[in-house]
């Protein structure tokens, strides 16, 4: 195998016929993909979405925890979350790529395979993208386009509103705890076989690698019925900072019921052998790629309510409840750093 980049390896055009070659077919509307100056689509739909996610290497993630293919389905990822989290349809996607000098020939072919399987499970079309050499470790640049009819915005929250939330949180940040061996009880109990997996002694392995699926793979998962949802986010930031981001925009307070905040068992159980608090995870991780959204209704099928927006003042209330003020600036140090 040869020690040179993709880049030096293919050249710049000999890269980007590659990826087009290996793209999925376009739907019918897309006048013109990979190949000139700009894509073409013919675009009858009303009201356009636009979002761009940018995922550096040593600030975004560590190249020894993740795959060029799990890379490659998190950009996407991360990208169609935005777009669910205004109410809309994820549809042409394009995509800046940095290549590092020490990048393998078959790494931006697993990056585009992670890619192809991302945007063909959110229904998703690769259009174009941009492709240069880096000197400073990988960067991807996702561009994503959508539509909606009704879009959703931070700024709708009204007092009396439920919260509610459309998956169990704290679970990404755990997989990255894990994966980098953090907490004294973690240390010495991350391992590689010879294979490379990675082996955690003493920890229910399976669990483990649900969290750390969690982390390097997340699923957003659009709301089915917007009709009665006054503001949603996805939490990118963690919980108490998101929930920030809708009581500034609509001008509320908010008020969580910590008990009923959905952790998973993975999260709990393994929280539980370190010694660490699962809430402390589920308030402030990030990366949970869930929906976080206001409704005056009683309850939605998919997705749980956690609280309330209050006309002033920001909460955490317990079982007895009582009352715990938060701010979203005093728990972003507890934010986990690569
Ligand atoms: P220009 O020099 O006119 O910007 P490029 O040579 O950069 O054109 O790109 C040629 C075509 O290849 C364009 O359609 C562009 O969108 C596409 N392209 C370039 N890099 C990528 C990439 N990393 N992923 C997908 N498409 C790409
Ligand atoms: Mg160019």
């Amino acid at each position: 195998m040869s020690d040179k980049s993709s880049l030096s390896y293919l050249g710049e055009f000999g890269l980007i016929e590659k990826i087009r070659n290996k793209s999925s077919s376009l739907p019918p509307e897309v006048l013109k993909g990979i190949g000139d100056d700009a894509a073409a689509v013919n675009f009858r739909a009303g009201k356009v979405l636009m979002t761009t996610d940018m995922l550096l290497e040593g600030i975004h993630f560590d190249l020894s925890f993740t795959t060029y293919y799990q890379l490659g389905h998190k950009t996407v990822a991360v990208n169609v979350s935005d777009i669910f989290a205004m109410g809309g349809i994820p549809k042409y996607f394009l995509l800046s790529v940095g290549i590092p000098k020490n990048s393998k020939p078959g790494d931006i072919d697993d990056l585009y395979s992670g890619i192809r399987e991302a945007s063909g499970r959110f229904g998703v079309s690769v259009i174009g993208g941009d492709t240069c050499a880096s000197e400073n470790g990988l960067v991807l640049s996702g561009t994503l386009v959508g539509h909606a009819d009704k879009i959703i915005l931070r700024s709708g929250a009204r007092e009396g509103d439920n919260i509610f939330v459309t998956n169990t949180l704290g679970d990404s940040a755990m997989g990255l705890f894990l994966l980098q061996g953090q907490g004294s009880r973690v240390q010495g109990t991350v391992r590689r076989n010879r294979n490379g997996n990675l082996r955690f002694k003493n920890l229910n392995s399976r669990h483990v690698l649900t969290l750390i699926k969690k982390h390097l793979m997340p699923e957003p998962a659009a709301v089915r019925n917007t009709s009665r949802i006054t503001s949603m986010i996805d939490i990118s930031d963690g919980l108490l900072i998101d929930l920030s981001h809708i009581c500034d925009e609509s001008n509320t307070g908010a008020i969580i019921y910590r008990d009923s905040i959905p952790i998973s068992r993975e999260l709990s159980e393994i929280a539980g052998i370190l010694g660490e608090d699962p809430m402390r995870f589920a308030l402030t991780g990030g990366e949970d790629y869930a929906l976080l959204f206001t409704s005056p209704s009683k309850f939605r099928t998919n997705a749980v309510k956690i609280g309330k927006i209050i006309r002033k003042g920001r909460y955490i209330a317990d079982s007895e409840g009582r009352k715990m003020p938060f701010a979203a600036e005093g728990y972003e140090h507890f934010k986990i750093k690569y």
